[in-house]
């Protein structure tokens, strides 16, 4: 039989949807979550350490690591950046009874989920609209143009995969959204 603790919980969104936020909520209120650090090959921005936010690695290493089969996923995420969780990172949080919380883009969550069909809550964080997303993330101010242009772009592709998810939540409002994300936890962690 397979363990208990072998669930996951999946949080994705568009860019800028606020997932993130929803995400740190979810593992203040749960000791039992824990973040899942994903491998990426994009610089560190501000204040990001390898080994907590992501594991920077160069585009060689990350090669190398699709070819050994040691991701469960990895998308190409932007132009020239890559992002995947590691099957050693998901191994390193079942191993101390905890629950990973993997905070991924949409392709990547589809393909995930479909590997634990069982063990597994996927949750789609929808923004209320992409003009309003695209004012969060000119506020967040990380993004050149460049960069927010092709996050709005992608965003409303994104959007059009909701439906793939087990649960979709509005974020409207970061209060209610943070609410009903850790109602659906709670259920999922009982289950
Ligand atoms: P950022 O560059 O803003 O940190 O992240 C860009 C996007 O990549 C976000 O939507 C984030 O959720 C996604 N992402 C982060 N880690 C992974 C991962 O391991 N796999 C996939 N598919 N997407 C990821």
């Amino acid at each position: 039989m397979e363990s208990p603790f072998q669930k996951l919980i999946i949080i994705t969104a568009p860019s800028g949807a606020g997932k993130t936020s929803i995400t740190r909520y979810l593992m203040r209120e749960f000791p039992v979550l824990e973040f899942s650090i994903s491998a990426a090959t994009r610089q560190p921005r501000g204040n990001e350490k390898d080994g907590v936010d992501y594991y920077f690695i160069s585009p060689d290493d990350f090669q190398q690591k699709i070819q050994q089969k040691e991701f469960a996923e990895w998308e190409m995420v932007y132009e020239g950046k890559y992002y995947g969780t590691l099957k050693s990172e998901l191994k390193r949080i079942w191993n101390k009874q905890h629950v990973p919380v993997l905070d991924i883009d949409v392709k990547g969550a589809i393909h995930i989920q479909q590997q634990y069909p069982e063990n597994k809550l996927s949750i789609f964080v929808e923004p209320p609209s992409v003009d309003e997303l695209k004012k969060r993330l000119m506020s967040r101010g990380t993004e050149s143009e460049e960069s927010l242009q092709a996050r709005v772009n992608k965003a409303s592709y994104e959007l059009s995969f909701k439906d793939h998810f087990d649960e979709v939540i509005l974020n409207d409002n970061l209060e209610n959204a943070c609410r009903k994300a850790k109602e659906l936890v709670q259920r999922f962690l009982q289950s």
